[in-house]
């Protein structure tokens, strides 16, 4: 199982991350910052990510 951390972490170094506007229909909230995490996006699809990458990144952070 991935933590919420490890999203987060992971979306933060991904090169691949791309925002998706809608994907918490949070946009008119006052927030001071978007949450970059792979649930916010473009290529996270059902609790995976649609391009590859996630594992790739995690396994690169790991190695740190
Ligand atoms: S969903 Fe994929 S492309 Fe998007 S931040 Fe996560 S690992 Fe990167």
């Amino acid at each position: 199982m991935v933590s919420k951390m490890q999203l987060h972490t992971v979306g933060e170094t991904c090169p691949g991350y791309v925002y998706n506007e809608g994907s918490f229909g949070v946009n008119s909230m006052e927030t001071e910052e978007k949450l970059v995490s792979c649930e916010t996006c473009i290529h996270w699809e059902k609790g995976k990510c649609n391009i590859g990458l996630f594992d790739k990144v995690l396994t690169d952070l790991d190695q740190t």
